[in-house]
């Protein structure tokens, strides 16, 4: 059979299809290129025009499938003594990486397939390839759109940690909060953390962030404070309505522990009735939840703690917000429940970070939305534990849009 007729299909420079066949009944297809003559090798270090030939080499590079078939090429190449690197190279070749055994097309339509949302491993299997090879062609191809920090257009920010090992390890993100946009990824959560970030901003960038969404966390309020002293800080209610849910969980289970066996029975199961909005009760969990709280006064009070505190953000004058929080403050310090005395004391420390919210209207919505998406990232992403890579994926996934404004 003549290979010359399949040579459009491989339009590579300095190599021509010598043979092509079928393996009968193995769906497999097997194409051999050999060295175009006409052209003289080149070392694949420094691409220049190698002296002489050093020796001949064979190599088995998967391409993309053909008719139905897997396509395997049998690239005969060569090697060369180079003037320029004084050693023996291999040959250039423009379709296939020298350490790679997978063509760049078939590199870049596997990466294709990620980008759209499979997984690794599902691509993998899809197109019989080590998850690994898959990996790296993805990889390249994100550090190649995502790589470098894009610090254009930012005005407000929202700055977050996600964990990424159970109950340690964590990495800081951070979003153009107009646009949605992942800027940065990094590694811990502490000041030095958000320093990398900052310090390579440009500075008219820098001086020109107006608002920064954080959670109550020291290390990144210093931070902000020392690379933005002109932004404020807001504090975003998703975070602090976790924190009081964290609390409510707490008094709940406590309340449980000091009832009799009528009253355990009664709280028993009941924690996505305190933790779920009143809105999104149904009718029969809402005269639950009623019966508990009209004979627990704690339990009563911290509800109604719960219920006030998103109130307070909503606001938009910072006197009423100011007032508001007091109001608070004064209904958690008199029920005398040592958490409630502890969580009044934080609102009280970081005042000034809710009241900026009547002047910043971040919403809570979005910060959530962009969690859980990097949820979702972290299911596809994680299971290679390379944090960069990770980081990456989450920054395709959230590319922003002018419209989320
Ligand atoms: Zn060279």
């Amino acid at each position: 059979m003549s290979g010359r007729s399949i040579g459009a299909y491989f339009p590579w420079c300095r190599m021509k299809v010598a043979h092509h066949n079928v393996v009968e009944g193995s769906g497999r297809a097997m194409v051999r290129l050999e060295p175009d003559l006409r052209f003289r090798p080149l070392c694949h270090e420094c691409g220049r025009v190698g002296r002489r030939i050093h020796s001949h080499a064979r190599k088995f590079v998967r391409d993309l499938d053909f008719g139905g078939h897997r396509m395997l090429l049998q690239v005969e190449h060569r090697k060369v003594f180079c003037g320029s690197c004084r050693q023996v190279r291999v040959e250039k070749l423009d379709f296939v990486d020298v350490h790679q055994r997978v063509t760049l097309r078939l590199g870049a339509y596997a990466a294709e397939l990620c980008r759209l949302g499979l997984s690794v491993d599902a691509v993998a299997r899809h197109l019989d390839l080590d998850p690994k090879t898959v990996k790296t062609f993805d990889k390249a191809a994100l550090q190649r759109d995502f790589g470098t920090t894009n610090y254009e257009g930012i005005r407000r920010l929202a700055i977050d940690e996600i964990a990424v090992r159970k109950g340690h390890d964590y990495m800081t993100v951070v979003l153009d909060y107009d646009t949605g946009r992942v800027v940065w990824m990094g590694t811990g959560r502490q000041i030095a953390t958000l320093d990398v970030f900052f310090n390579n901003m440009p500075d008219p960038v820098r001086n020109g962030v107006e608002a920064v969404a954080i959670d109550m966390w020291e290390p990144y309020i210093a931070s902000v404070r020392k690379w933005c002293p002109q932004a404020d800080i807001v504090f975003d209610l998703f975070h602090v309505v976790k924190a009081f849910n964290k609390v409510i969980d707490d008094i709940r289970n406590e309340e449980g522990r000091k009832a009799d066996a009528a009253g355990r029975a009664t709280l028993k199961g009941t924690k996505y009735l305190f933790l779920k909005n009143w809105g999104n009760l149904r009718c029969d969990q809402r005269i639950r939840l009623n019966e508990i709280l009209s004979l627990n006064q704690r339990l009563n009070t911290v509800y109604w703690l719960k219920d006030f505190l998103v109130h307070i953000w909503s606001y938009h004058i910072p006197g009423w917000a100011e007032g508001a929080l007091a109001e608070w403050c004064g209904v958690a310090r008199d029920d005398g429940h040592p958490a409630l005395e502890r969580f009044a004391r934080t609102l009280e420390r970081y005042h000034y970070g809710i009241v900026n919210h009547c002047k910043h209207r971040i919403h809570t919505s979005k910060i959530e939305g962009v969690n859980n998406k990097i949820k979702v990232v972290k299911r596809i992403a994680y299971g290679f534990h390379d944090l960069e890579y990770f980081a990456l994926k989450v920054k395709q996934a959230l590319p922003g849009r002018p419209e989320d404004n």
